[in-house]
């Protein structure tokens, strides 16, 4: 009985571990899945242009006013023409 009881709190620990190692492992992959500071950093901002979505960070941007747009392209950043 002890044996059983012994084993059964080894699996619960062993199944603990690997969850977690399992949870690590996916974020590794998928950095962008949960909101945090390196997912709101690389945000996906719309290019105005060609209506792609790029991450803000390699995005090119024009500032006009107090907006800033977000382009995917220095090409779609000299078609843009600012709304009035
Ligand atoms: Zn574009």
């Amino acid at each position: 009985m002890l044996r059983f009881l012994l084993l059964l709190a080894l699996a619960g620990l062993v199944y603990l571990v690997l969850r977690a190692s399992l949870r690590s492992f996916l974020d590794g992959f998928r950095p962008h899945d949960r909101p945090g500071p390196r997912a709101l950093r690389d945000e996906l901002v719309r290019d105005p242009v060609c209506e792609t979505y790029i991450p803000r960070s390699r995005a090119i941007t024009r500032t006009a006013g107090d907006t800033t747009y977000y382009f995917c392209s220095p090409d779609c950043a000299a078609r843009f023409v600012r709304p009035s």
